[in-house]
């Protein structure tokens, strides 16, 4: 096996203080500005940074010259601008800094334009029709914000992307505009409350990611996992997840070795990746790095969804990142963990044993409830896509419906309050475990609740519908803007009042009253609660082309467009990507089904019912035949048939649907028509699985791709 850098570090030196060195080391971080730029340029640049105001465009030059310098010292030998387009991956064209002179020498060159401004050209990239109105200009726009970064020889310049006319076409634009939206809001709030010494609220975010890992040349053999990143066919293997003996249980040493690859690296790019451990289903595993600034913590799981592919590959694995990559097993899916920190280190959804604290928590608190009450369609639409609609709702994963599960403790402080109470939420509680010989442990303030959309967890909330395979910005851009909507409003009356600690028990009390719908704190996996949704008046928003037409509802167009985080074009024009990706997504799955079954499953069918019908004729000749051979082949003709005529109605209703123009209509017929063909086709084909030979199965089986790494 090839000695990882660690390793061979291992032997040189103290190994804690290269583990500490590997970390960021491919970063532009402060180790390395300090090195690089004079010290009044870092200073001023750290203040754009902390305050969040523009930069000083007079120490562009410095700023250029340093991160120039510092990339060549790594290494690198071009620069590109990166981005996240609205197709779920991020992009950039890569330049090289060397620049040939006229007196045919070259010079090293990267200016301040250069850092700050790229073209790519935007008509290749989604728009949703933004660019037949606008034409195919766009620019990157540097982001200070999210550090530099150099990888594959390449210095990484984080960017936001946009239209000529300044449409975002990008994922990061409105996550920034929501962040400036969250703070405006949160520190208007918290002045009311008394607070003069914060200057700056972020949202903070911990991405877990979850993934399955198969072995490569099995991945290779399936077309379905190489186009379309799950099975498409695949009948159930005898052992799934049933035993539970996966989850949290002994990492493979083949599984190792890659996660170890997989941290050095994302060490070196400052990802913090802190908790790695195998997940409930057979092969699956899971990522939580250490929560960062929401921004930060995107532009990471982009990259670390990135470098799970890159590295997989390199130790002979294939990763995948799709929602429900196999059938009747679980999904993956991506927690994410929010809260919001104040620049003078207040977590503003920790619970305190401070009297006045604890109103500030119960108040915010309240708001995230009216936030998700009024806003939660929009939360669901950022979950929605292809791949998540075969995940929720799975026994496995969060029904469609948003709710808040707070535990039975801080429903009844948050209860409490809206009566007037002000004692405080959190006490401390011990765990006696019976044994005299075990230290008592301190209790959190609620139990677990797994089946949760959006689970209370002690100083932060956990939404976890949103799909393996998605960006988590969306989810924050939600989250961010619905929350400084709420503590607008919050301040408006708090403002207003004469007496505000009153103002503030009356607000908590509307809130339960009006918006205690969405709290629930029991089973969200049972139908019991699907009926209760329904009662209570939830929106069940069970497709994803449902959920994206919340984009473009005007009560939260109006919320985009009064917080300046999307206006009204931007959101129709999310909304018509969001359709046009669903459909190719399917169109995609239903044409590689076709091949898959036209030119691999019938003919190993049809072959295999040939050989039986030759043995049939042989014992019949022999003067011996038994029934049950002869039922073999009658089941093997029937499926034989039953594919033939269900690949006729998937191939017909694929042509069916070239022709329908209008997106909508497009992208209904896919979710419903195209999928049930699909299903159909796949219950003959994983019935013929059954009986087929093993050794003329043309593709590997759930067995060997679940088992074998
Ligand atoms: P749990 O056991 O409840 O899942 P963990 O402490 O393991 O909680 O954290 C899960 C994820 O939540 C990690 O990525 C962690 O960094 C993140 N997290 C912890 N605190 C915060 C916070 N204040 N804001 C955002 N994310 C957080
Ligand atoms: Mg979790």
């Amino acid at each position: 096996m090839k000695v990882t850098k660690l390793q061979s570090i291992k032997k040189t030196g103290s190994y804690a203080q290269r583990l500490t060195e590997l970390y960021g080391a491919k970063v532009f971080s402060d180790r390395a500005m300090r090195k690089y730029l004079a010290p009044e340029v870092f200073t001023s640049l750290k203040r754009t940074l902390r305050e969040g105001c523009p930069l000083d465009p007079a120490l562009a030059q410095a700023i250029a010259e340093g991160m120039k310098d510092w990339a060549i010292d790594q290494g690198a030998t071009h620069y590109t601008h990166w981005f996240q387009p609205l197709s779920n991956i991020t992009a950039g064209k890569h330049d090289a800094f060397l620049e040939p002179t006229s007196d045919g020498e070259s010079i090293l060159k990267f200016s301040p334009k250069a850092l700050f401004k790229g073209e790519p050209d935007a008509s290749s990239f989604p728009s949703g029709g933004l660019r037949a109105t606008f034409e195919a200009r766009g620019y990157t726009t540097w982001d200070p914000t999210s550090p530099a970064f150099v990888r594959d020889g390449t210095l990484y310049i984080p960017t936001a992307f946009c239209a000529y006319t300044g449409e975002a076409l990008d994922q990061k634009t409105p996550l920034l505009r929501s962040m400036e939206a969250i703070n405006t809001q949160s520190l208007r709030l918290l002045r009311l409350l008394g607070n003069t010494t914060t200057h700056r609220v972020l949202p903070t975010v911990g991405a877990e990611q979850e993934y399955f890992l198969i072995d490569r040349a099995l991945y290779e053999q399936r077309l379905d996992l190489k186009i379309c990143g799950r099975t498409l066919l695949g009948a159930r293997p005898p052992k799934g997840q049933e035993l539970d003996d996966h989850y949290c249980g002994r990492i493979r040493l083949r599984v190792s070795d890659f996660m170890h690859a997989l941290d050095e690296q994302l060490w070196a790019l400052g990802v913090p990746a802190k908790t790695k451990h195998n997940e409930a289903a057979p092969a699956q595993h899971e990522l939580a790095p250490m929560f960062d600034s929401v921004n930060i913590a995107c532009d990471h799981n982009q990259l670390t969804m990135e470098l799970l592919r890159v590295i997989a590959k390199q130790k002979g694995l294939a990763c995948l990142l799709h929602e429900k990559p196999f059938a009747d097993i679980n999904g993956s899916g991506k927690h994410n963990n929010y809260s919001l920190s104040t620049d003078d280190g207040q977590n503003l959804l920790s619970p305190s044993t401070d009297p006045v604290q604890n109103r500030q928590f119960l108040l915010v608190l309240a708001a995230f409830i009216q936030a998700v009450d009024q806003y939660g369609d929009l939360l669901r639409a950022s979950a929605a896509c292809a791949g998540n609609d075969y995940r929720l709702g799975g026994n496995e994963a969060p029904p469609t419906i948003i709710s808040i599960f707070l535990g039975e403790r801080l429903t009844e402080s948050l209860l409490e309050a809206a009566k007037g109470s002000t004692s405080p939420t959190h006490q401390i509680q011990l765990l006696n475990t019976g044994v005299s010989t075990l230290p008592d442990l301190e209790k959190d303030d609620s139990d677990r609740n797994r089946t949760s959309p959006l689970a209370f967890t002690g100083n932060k909330f956990e939404f976890r519908m949103l799909g393996s395979s998605q960006s988590i910005a969306l989810t924050n851009v939600v989250l961010n803007t619905a929350l400084a909507e709420v503590f607008s409003r919050f301040s408006d009356r708090l403002e207003q009042a004469a007496d505000r600690d009153a103002e503030i028990g009356a607000i908590i009390a509307e809130v339960v009253a009006a918006h205690g719908r969405v709290i629930y704190n029991g089973n969200n996996y049972s139908h019991v609660w699907v009926e209760e949704a329904k009662r209570r008046g939830l929106p069940v928003l069970s497709s994803s082309i449902e959920a994206f037409d919340s984009l473009i509802a005007p009560k939260n167009i109006a919320l985009f467009e009064k917080h300046g985080v999307l206006s009204a074009v931007e959101c129709h024009s999310r909304h018509e990507i969001m359709l046009e990706n669903y459909t190719k997504l399917i169109n995609i799955e239903a044409a590689t089904m076709i091949e898959m079954v036209r030119r691999q499953i019938q003919p190993a069918v049809m072959h295999y019912a040939g050989r039986i019908a030759h043995t049939v004729n042989e014992m019949r000749t022999a003067g011996s035949c038994s029934d049950s051979i002869v039922r073999i082949l009658e089941t093997l003709t029937a499926l034989t048939d039953q594919i033939d005529s269900e690949l006729n109605a998937l191939r017909e209703a694929y042509a069916r649907s070239q022709s329908l123009e209008d997106v909508h209509e497009h992208a209904e017929y896919m979710y419903h028509t195209i999928r049930r063909c699909m299903g159909s086709l796949r219950t003959s084909c994983d019935a013929a699985e059954r009986i087929v030979d093993s050794e003329s199965w043309p593709i590997p089986t759930y067995t060997d791709l679940l088992l074998r790494v």
